[in-house]
């Protein structure tokens, strides 16, 4: 079977320092949760209970008020004790209820009650997943439902892509829910398809997972209730950004020029999501857990854990025996979502979000270098005293988009931001390779037009 890929750039991202894809395991329940109620920049959802109330497990806590907002429920049964401030956004401040745990469970450790699907129409599954929240979990964290409209604007068909693929280590989440939970992704991409109107899906699985990839396909022919829907497999490389929508796109061309059945529009969504769908129809739950990838350089254990939404960082920390002997909790980083292209943590109080897949925690903080950053020092033991760029063209060579990310790099630095207009992905791979780590895509996708790349 052929194997589709990006055609130029790109590197094998390794990382000892990941978890291993082995199997995940049910964290500790948290004594308190955080949880914000904007899923993006902009979005608020509106509460529906006050401080002081007592809360069930799954409860709604905020209803969605318009597009780009989401319903809000309780990961905990307990007692909403107060609202802060949380910044879901640079720049963007919103609500968040904190929740400590207490009374009883009426989910956990009860047997789930399953709901047939078959009969259910667009409409109602749409409602379905809007009643619980279901977001998308491996991106931006936009409603499901948002999606779905902006999708089915015009009356082209719709290929729904499902992405498992496994291009960097700290995708060990992601896999190991693939793993455990392969027929329940499989049927969340039936009601997935029909709550889009997509007539095609498409397993993009990373070649080293063959096996993978048949069970999954397997799984969905063998819920799909008739032949309405078709399936098919393809196989992707597994050079870091395989997974990037730009390379996605790249993939589902070549493969529809060889008579794949990729048609219109593509929906490109993750596992996690395809989890979220099937149990917000099957079981009627909300997102309460999701798996985390949890490692980095200062902490003892590096697992996957099954993590409550809203639980901290610091939660996760001690969930992986705690520090290693020669790291302080105030020195300590933590960077949220893909090293390459994450974020960094302003506290080890920041909660795990529905989008939260991994979370690296290093060592070494210092003011002024970003998660990033610290990231990739610490892969070289150290900082590195001011550096400059030494024209060896690395950055060059591994950029997918053929960009010159040295030439970008000078451009901003020398304050000319605006006369950069590049169709940069920030997938990171320059200043992955960069000798003299310059914060290369730091500085391309972040400074601000008149900004110093110097300051990012
Ligand atoms: S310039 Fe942008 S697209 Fe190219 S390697 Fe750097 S981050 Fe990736
Ligand atoms: S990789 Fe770094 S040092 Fe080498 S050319 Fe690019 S910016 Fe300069």
């Amino acid at each position: 079977m052929k194997v589709y890929s990006f055609s130029r750039g790109g590197l094998r991202f390794e990382d000892d320092f990941a978890p291993g894809r082995v199997k995940s395991w049910l964290a500790f329940l948290p004594e308190m949760v955080i949880v914000p109620l904007a899923v993006e920049a902009g979005s608020r959802s509106i509460p529906v209970v006050s401080e002081g109330r007592d809360i069930e497990e799954g409860m709604l806590i905020a209803r969605r008020q318009g597009s780009g907002s989401a319903n809000v429920h309780s990961p905990i049964p307990g007692k909403l004790v107060k609202t802060i401030k949380w910044a879901a956004a640079p720049g963007f401040l919103s609500d968040a209820f904190v929740i400590k745990l207490g009374g009883s469970f009426n989910r956990l450790g009860k047997p789930e009650v399953k709901h047939e699907w078959t009969d259910l129409n667009w409409f109602e599954l749409r409602s379905l997943l809007d009643e619980y929240g279901v977001i998308e979990m491996d991106g931006l964290g936009r409603p499901l439902c948002d999606i779905f409209s902006k999708n089915n604007m015009t009356d082209a068909p719709i290929t729904l892509i499902v992405r498992c693929v496994f291009d960097e280590p700290w995708l060990a989440a992601e896999y190991c829910l693939c793993k455990e939970r392969t027929e329940a992704v499989a049927e969340g991409c039936l009601i997935t398809a029909r709550a889009a109107g997509a007539s095609s899906v498409v397993f993009a699985v990373s070649a080293a997972e063959r096996e993978l990839g048949r069970a999954l396909l397997e799984a969905a022919k063998r819920n799909a209730a008739s032949g309405q829907i078709t399936f098919a497999e393809v196989l992707t490389g597994s050079r870091y950004p395989q997974r990037s929508d730009y390379a996605m796109k790249a993939v589902m061309t070549r493969y529809a020029k060889r008579g794949g059945p990729v048609k219109g529009g593509l929906l490109t969504l993750g596992p996690a999501t395809m989890a979220a769908v099937y149990d917000a129809v099957v079981f009627r739950v909300p997102v309460l857990e999701r798996h985390v990838a949890v490692g980095g350089p200062a902490l003892k254990h590096r697992a996957v854990v099954k993590a409550r939404i809203g639980s901290r960082l610091r939660d996760l920390v001690a969930e992986c025996g705690g520090f290693t002997g020669k790291t302080e909790e105030e020195s300590a980083v933590a960077t949220i979502g893909s090293p390459l292209m994450g974020r960094a943590a302003a506290s080890l109080d920041e909660p795990v979000l529905k989008t939260s897949r991994s979370v690296f925690v290093s060592a070494a903080k210092r003011r002024g270098v970003s998660g990033k950053k610290n990231f990739l020092l610490s892969k070289i033991g150290g900082f590195l005293p001011e550096a400059s760029c030494i024209n060896c063209g690395e950055c060059r060579s591994v950029c997918p988009l053929r960009l010159d990310p040295e030439d970008l790099y000078k451009t901003i630095s020398c304050g000319r931001r605006g006369m950069v207009n590049s169709n940069c992905i920030g997938c990171g791979c320059c200043e992955a390779v960069c000798p003299s780590k310059l914060p290369l895509c730091t500085a391309i996708v972040r400074t601000p037009p008149g900004g110093d790349a110097r300051a990012v």
